[in-house]
């Protein structure tokens, strides 16, 4: 094949190329591993990586979102229901839901959004045995809305 070199007589003699392969794998052997014993041992998240969606709140813990739809429209898996209602004359969210099996993390919802309501939290476990358990509603982002920073 053009571009591959061949092996000189010395190295197919000797096998050269299996010797440096060793002496990598002996290099690598007693150097600092990399790897980490998940999850007895945590790596902490990046700052600003995009885990579960949750609600950023206003100081007296009421929500910022009025339900306008921005973000369910701009999403490019489609995975975000929304229905708002009227309480007092402020709309506010009634539902909103997100199928965590679609959604690709990218981030758009929460940049998208023109009232800043809406945050993704550096929490990552949250894998599930049933797909149900992967159907954000408004209770389950509510359990990490303490943690955003308004
Ligand atoms: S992170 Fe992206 S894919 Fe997931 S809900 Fe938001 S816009 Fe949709
Ligand atoms: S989170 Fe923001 S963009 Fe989405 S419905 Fe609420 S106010 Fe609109």
């Amino acid at each position: 094949m053009e571009g591959e070199r061949r092996l000189t007589l010395f190295e197919k003699l000797f096998f050269v190329e299996i010797i440096k392969g060793h002496m990598l794998t002996l290099r690598y052997l007693f150097s600092k591993p990399f790897t980490i014993q998940y999850p007895d041992e945590k790596r902490a998240p990046v700052p600003k990586s995009r885990g579960i969606h949750t609600f950023k709140l206003n100081p007296d813990g009421t929500e910022r979102c009025n339900a306008c739809g921005l973000c369910a429209r701009i999403c490019p898996s489609k995975c975000m229901k929304i229905a708002g209602e009227k309480i007092d004359n402020v709309r506010v969210a009634k539902d909103y839901d997100v199928d965590l099996t679609r959604c690709i993390f990218c981030g758009m919802c929460v940049d998208s959004c023109p009232k800043d309501a809406l945050a993704m939290v550096e929490a990552y476990e949250f894998s599930a045995y049933d797909k149900n358990d992967l159907m954000l509603d408004k209770k389950k982002m509510h359990l990490y809305s303490s943690k955003v920073t308004a």
